[in-house]
């Protein structure tokens, strides 16, 4: 019985040991896609900001050529102001000169301020464009140590499976079944200590006289609450097992 018992809180050892490299290994990924999405996210913002950029980029361009036109009007307009003979002419054309004044200065404005955009974008392009090369450098970096993670964790899982192999060969063909398939029911965990009457794993008391049956070593018992295989928790030979895992 003991030996079966030890057996079994080997093999369920193992189980735990495999779970939880298996769930390191699945969060690894989940990490470099993390990383991932956020160089793209950067890339995406730089490349919206060079699109503005580009934009605003011709709107001064065609400012400019506005401003320019603007000027030949206004050199036109007071040419015509100097050969103006009636009254009523030379009041509608100064008008005219004021109207286009007013439109240019209106044009110089904007264009003023569609410069301070295109510096600031200038500026914000310039940082995003060094961040993402200190993101897309640390990517590699990351990315390379995940994968060497998940090698080493593939490792560790190959030596645990063979670990599992030596001791499912060991546990009886139809006590490993009952351990499988009570495992496969209660979250990974088919066996429980049971301390001081208590079930470890649903922490619920075992009746005096099961726990003292228990406490004999007779035969396998269950829990009769979570039904997982139980053994005496406070059992020196049980104990040394429990403590090397
Ligand atoms: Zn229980």
């Amino acid at each position: 019985m003991e030996e079966k018992m030890k057996l079994l809180i080997g093999l369920q050892d193992c189980d735990i040991r495999i779970r939880d490299a298996q769930s390191k290994k699945e969060e690894k990924p989940i990490r470099i896609e993390r990383l991932q999405k956020e160089l793209e996210q950067n890339e995406n913002q730089l490349k919206a900001e060079l699109n503005q950029l580009e934009l605003n980029r011709r709107t001064r361009r065609e400012s400019e050529q506005k401003i320019e036109e603007f000027e030949s009007r206004i050199i036109k307009s007071n040419i015509k102001l100097n050969n103006i003979k009636s009254n009523k002419e030379y009041t509608a054309a100064l008008k005219e000169l004021a109207d286009l004044g007013k439109e240019k200065t209106l044009m110089e404005d904007g264009l003023i301020e569609i410069m301070e955009q295109i510096e600031i974008l200038e500026k914000k392009c310039v940082s995003n464009r060094t961040k993402g090369e200190v993101l897309k450098e640390n990517f590699e970096i990351e990315r390379d140590e995940i994968l060497k993670e998940m090698k080493a964790l593939d490792e560790v899982l190959e030596s645990l499976e063979n670990e599992r192999a030596n001791f499912s060969e060991a546990v009886d063909e139809g006590l490993l079944k009952r351990y499988d398939i009570i495992r496969k029911h209660k979250g990974g965990l088919a066996i429980s200590p049971v301390v001081k009457g208590i079930c470890q794993e649903c922490h619920m008391g075992i009746p005096p006289q099961k726990f003292n049956e228990l406490i004999r070593g007779d035969g396998l018992m269950s829990c009769p609450y979570c039904g997982r295989i139980i053994y005496w928790g406070e059992d020196e030979h049980f104990r040394n097992i429990n403590e090397k895992g």
